[in-house]
């Protein structure tokens, strides 16, 4: 149960030299109900592609995408979905923003309005659901756009670099942030990022992808139980250890 990915293939054609550029090449990729897995590689390998096929926005050429054995891929709605530059749209205040995927879903808007200010609250964003997004801090921005990806209600999470733009400090508060929204919630979730101490941090399963066309090169479990305490694991041996395996895949 949970996601599954088989034998993914993807190649884009570039119109203007009739050439096609292979982006995945029989991906396999399992990720199970409830776990948080973080896939790590190198730029242009094709991670956003991934996001892509499995949100049903482009279709694969070969190979499926399960969701608890349902084939869903070239559907879309099945997941929630933060691409990498999922900015808020500037004319609508936050609250207007989280609830976007409620309009799309023609939710109940009352029901959608009390759910969405609960979760303003529970996310410290309650006192700014009135403003525009040019008031919010880019930690702000960044959390309301994660909480519109929760607010349409799919127990999957697709986060495409959610946090590749903010500052240092702002960024590890934002992890710390996300890994206890995560132990509340226990979505399932794929994240993509750059990050090591990201991935260590709050995933379960990291994996290392290759460049173009991107193939696994290597899982790596995290064994640390959860609730976590980011401080105390991120300088434990342990996950120095991996950290030195990974930087060593990824900058060989
Ligand atoms: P990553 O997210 O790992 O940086 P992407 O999945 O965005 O990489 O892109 C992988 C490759 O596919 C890149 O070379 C990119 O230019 C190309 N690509 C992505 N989307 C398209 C598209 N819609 N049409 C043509 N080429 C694309
Ligand atoms: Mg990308």
């Amino acid at each position: 149960m949970g996601l599954s990915l088989k034998g993914l293939s993807k190649a884009y054609s570039n119109p203007q030299k009739d050439l096609s550029m292979e982006v995945l090449h029989s991906l396999d990729l399992v990720v199970e109900t409830g776990a948080f897995v973080s896939l790590i590689g190198p730029s242009g390998c094709g991670k956003s592609t991934i996001c892509n096929l499995l949100a049903g926005i482009e279709v694969p050429d070969a190979g499926e995408i399960l969701l608890d054995g349902k084939a869903i891929h070239g559907t879309l709605g099945n997941v929630g979905y933060m691409p990498q530059k999922d900015l808020l749209l500037p004319w609508r205040t936050l609250l207007e923003n989280v609830l976007l995927g409620c309009e799309i879903l023609h939710k109940n808007k009352r029901k959608a309005q009390v759910e969405a200010k609960e979760w303003l609250n529970q996310f410290g964003l309650s006192p700014f659901a009135d403003h525009y997004p040019h008031q919010l801090s880019g930690g702000m921005r960044q959390r309301g756009a994660l909480l519109r990806t929760i607010l349409f209600g799919k127990k999957t999470l697709l986060l495409d670099e959610p946090f590749g733009a903010l500052d240092a400090l702002t960024r590890q508060e934002m992890q710390r942030w996300l890994l206890s929204i995560w132990n509340r919630t226990r979505h399932t979730v794929l994240l993509i990022t750059h990050d090591i101490d990201e991935a260590i941090l709050l995933s379960d399963k990291v994996v290392v992808l290759s460049q173009r066309p991107a193939r696994i090169i290597h899982e790596f479990k995290i064994p640390f139980p959860h609730p976590r305490d980011p401080d105390e694991l991120l300088l434990s041996s342990l996950a120095l250890d991996l950290k030195r395996q990974l930087l060593h895949l990824l900058i060989p």
